[in-house]
């Protein structure tokens, strides 16, 4: 089956509050989420849709029916405040989390028949996003940025070997990278505070990984890498050893950009989503 994604934009203003905790309940969990004015979002929705190509056209449905259907449910969520100007959050926190599941029932029962919903992606701001596939659990996406220095090079292989196989990663001196990760976490939602995780917490628990490599050589200062060559690959399997326990099972795959060029996905023994 062919899926067609659409991405879409809107705005919107949100606030964390929960009436029956007290305001020292609301601010211990929510932070600064709870400022009663409310602060707001770019939010960007990829729409993904599939169905059997229409033989006529060759599509699985007219990009503008979908966009005109897109853009009529986000009608109600643009420039408006979450809380106050839609009736969907009188009972549950406008998290991503919970968002992204408002707008699957809202699209998915005005999709025609021919055409069904199978995946929504809300970014929240571009380092920040929720999937839902409409069945399963929610997942969370967050992305960090690390710095290290590095050399490629392989104990186990000789100087020629090593010059051969890894070029000018090889250079004795080393050289280095910005390297985004993107930590996916899934499972189900707290109803109390619409999140999968609490932010803080997650933030916290991958910089305690994260920052052990910050500003390292990771050959010569990690002793992960010390007898195995630093790649991306036994970077990336490296963190997510790390970081498995410490996410309590809600780790669902982690996603290493070694350059904008380079990149590489890990979900431990599970199959790798792409
Ligand atoms: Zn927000
Ligand atoms: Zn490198």
């Amino acid at each position: 089956m062919v899926v067609a994604t659409r991405r879409f934009e809107f705005s919107a203003a949100h606030r964390y509050w929960r009436d029956d905790w007290s305001a020292e309940e609301n601010e211990r969990v929510f932070g600064p989420y709870t400022s009663p004015y409310g602060h707001g979002h770019n939010y960007t929705l990829d729409v993904s849709i599939t169905g059997e190509l229409d033989e006529r056209t060759g599509m699985v449905m007219n990009m503008t029916e979908l966009k005109a259907i897109v853009n009529d449910v986000l009608e109600e969520f643009d420039h408006k405040h979450l809380n106050f100007d839609t009736p969907y959050f009188r009972d549950q926190i406008p998290t991503t989390e919970n968002l992204v599941r408002v707008l699957w029932r809202l699209i998915a029962a005005r999709l025609p028949a021919h055409a069904r919903l199978v995946h929504l992606r809300l970014y929240e701001q571009p380092d920040l996003w929720a999937d839902y596939d409409g069945t399963g659990e929610t997942q969370f996406s967050r992305l960090y940025t690390f710095a290290s220095a590095h050399r490629l090079h392989a104990p186990t292989l000789s100087d020629d070997e090593n010059r051969l196989i890894y070029g000018k990663c090889n250079n004795p001196n080393g050289h280095g990278h910005n390297y985004t990760l993107e930590v996916t976490v899934q499972g189900p939602i707290d109803p109390a505070t619409g999140m999968l995780v609490d932010l803080e917490w997650l933030d916290r628990t991958v910089h305690s990984v994260i920052d052990q490599l910050h500003l390292r050589h990771l050959d010569r200062e990690i002793s992960a890498f010390a007898d195995r060559p630093s790649t991306a690959e036994n970077i990336i399997v490296y963190l997510w050893n790390e970081l498995a326990p410490l996410l309590e099972g809600r780790l669902a795959l982690l996603r290493l950009w070694e350059t904008r060029k380079n990149i590489f996905s890990y979900a431990g023994p599970s199959p790798v989503q792409v």
